[in-house]
C-alpha cells in the first residue's frame, strides 16, 4: 500500500463490523438501517432488473433520476439546478467526495475538514495528495458547535476547499446558521471552493435544512454532495449526487468517469420515484428517527454514559469517560453490542473518550441493545 494511504488501511467500520458478526452481536455501530424504504421503491428495483436494465446507462446518471434530484431540490429548498449540467449521479456519496476531491484540489493544496469526521473524507485528502487541516467541533452546551478561532486559523492562502457537513457525522449536530454564513464569508474572500456534505439534509428533527449552497455568492463555489441511502434505507445501493455549476459538475465528472464509469443502473428509477413520490414515508420516518434518538439517548445517560442529544441524522454519541477505541474493542465481546469510537473519524485526541451509537433501528433492537448494555456495563 501506498505511504499516504497507509493510515486508512482497514476502515473502522469493517473492524467493528466483524467484531460484531464474530461476536453476534447488536450492531449500533455502522450506520445502516434494519428495516426497509418504501415498499414501492423496493418493488420498481426489482421491476428494472427483471425488465433488463441491468448495463451502462449514461456516466452523468439517468435523466430521470437527474431531473428527480433537482425537481425535489427546487421544491424543498428553492434552489434550481439544470438537470443537464449541473447534477452528477455517483456510486454513493462516497464517490462524490472522492471524485470531489481529486477533480478539483491539486496535490499540496490544503483541504480544511470539520473533525470529527466522517472517515472517507481525510481518505479522499490522503487520494489527492492534499493536506487535511482540520476545525474542531467543540462541546457545547447539549451539543456540539464549531471552534471559530481554529476555523480563522486553518484558513491559509493554500486552502483549495472546506467540507461542510450539516447535519453532522457522528455529532448529530447542524451547523448554526451564523457559523454557515461565517464560512461563506471566508470562501467568497479567500476564494476556495465548499463540498457540502448533506446526506442526512432531510434527517433534521426541529429546524429546516440549511444548506450552504443557499446562502448570497454560494451557490458558484459549492458541491452539494447527498445521496437516498439514509433518507430511504438503501445504503447498500450505491447511488449519490452532487450538485453545483457546470464547471465543477463537468470537473467531478471527468474523475468519476474512470473510478465507476457509471452508477448501479437498476436503482436509479427507483431513487427518482422516492425523491418524487415517498416524502410522506420520509417525513414518517423521520418522526420515528426522532423517537428512537430519544429512546437510546435517555436509556444510555441512565446507564451512565451521558449523551449530547443529536438534532438530526442517525447518531448519538455518548462519553464512556475512559477510551473509546478500547471501549468499543471489547463491547462486542463483553456486551453483545457494537459502536464506533469517535477517535477513529478524528485526527486529534480530543474525542478518545466519545463513542457513537446508531439509533437507526427497529425499536426491538434498540431495547435488546439496552438491555445488554444494563446488563454488563
Ligand atoms: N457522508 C456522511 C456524513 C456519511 O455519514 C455517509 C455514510 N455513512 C456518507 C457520506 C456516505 O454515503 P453513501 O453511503 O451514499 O456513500
Ligand atoms: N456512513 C456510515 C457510518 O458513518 C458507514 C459508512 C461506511 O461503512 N463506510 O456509519
Amino acid at each position: 500500500l501506498v505511504e499516504r494511504l497507509r493510515p486508512y488501511s482497514a476502515s473502522v467500520f469493517e473492524e467493528i463490523s466483524r467484531l460484531a458478526t464474530a461476536h453476534d452481536a447488536v450492531d449500533l455501530g455502522q450506520g445502516f438501517p434494519d428495516y426497509e424504504g418504501p415498499a414501492a421503491m423496493l418493488e420498481l428495483a426489482r421491476a428494472a432488473i427483471s425488465g433488463g436494465m441491468n448495463h451502462y446507462s449514461s456516466s452523468k446518471g439517468q435523466a430521470a433520476l437527474r431531473e428527480a434530484i433537482v425537481a425535489e431540490r427546487a421544491a424543498r429548498l428553492g434552489c434550481r439546478y439544470d438537470a443537464a449540467d449541473e447534477v452528477l449521479v455517483t456510486a454513493g456519496a462516497t464517490e462524490a467526495l472522492t471524485a470531489a476531491m481529486l477533480a478539483l484540489v491539486e496535490p499540496g493544496a490544503d483541504v480544511v475538514l470539520i473533525e470529527p469526521y466522517y472517515d472517507s473524507y481525510a481518505a479522499a485528502v490522503a487520494m489527492a495528495g492534499a493536506i487535511p487541516r482540520t476545525v474542531a467541533m467543540v462541546p457545547d452546551g447539549d451539543g456540539f458547535t464549531l471552534d471559530l478561532d481554529e476555523l480563522h486559523r486553518a484558513i491559509t492562502p493554500r486552502t483549495r476547499l472546506l467540507v461542510v457537513n450539516s447535519p453532522h457525522n457522528p455529532t448529530g449536530s447542524l451547523l448554526r446558521p451564523a457559523d454557515l454564513r461565517l464560512i461563506a464569508e471566508l470562501a467568497r474572500a479567500h476564494d476556495f471552493l465548499i463540498v457540502s456534505d448533506e446526506v442526512y439534509e432531510h434527517l433534521v428533527f426541529d429546524t429546516p435544512h440549511l444548506s450552504i449552497a443557499t446562502l448570497p455568492g454560494m451557490r458558484e463555489r459549492t458541491v452539494v454532495v447527498s445521496s437516498p441511502a439514509k433518507t430511504f434505507h438503501v445504503t447498500g445501493w450505491r447511488i449519490g449526487w452532487a450538485l453545483g455549476p457546470t464547471a465543477l459538475i463537468h470537473a467531478i465528472h471527468a474523475a468519476k468517469q474512470y473510478l465507476s464509469f457509471v452508477s448501479p443502473a437498476p436503482f436509479q428509477p427507483a431513487v427518482a420515484h422516492a425523491l418524487l413520490h415517498e416524502q410522506h414515508w420520509a417525513a414518517t420516518n423521520r418522526a420515528a428517527l426522532r423517537r428512537k434518538h430519544d429512546l437510546l439517548a435517555t436509556a444510555l445517560t441512565a446507564l451512565g454514559l451521558p449523551v449530547k442529544r443529536s438534532a438530526g441524522g442517525y447518531f448519538v454519541c455518548a462519553d464512556v469517560g475512559s477510551d473509546g477505541t478500547a471501549f468499543c474493542r471489547t463491547l462486542p465481546a463483553r456486551a453483545g453490542v457494537a459502536a464506533i469510537p469517535v477517535a477513529a473519524l478524528a485526527a486529534r485526541p480530543h474525542w478518545n473518550t466519545l463513542v457513537r451509537f446508531a439509533y437507526c433501528k427497529r425499536d426491538d433492537t434498540l431495547h435488546e441493545a439496552i438491555a445488554r448494555l444494563a446488563e454488563s456495563l
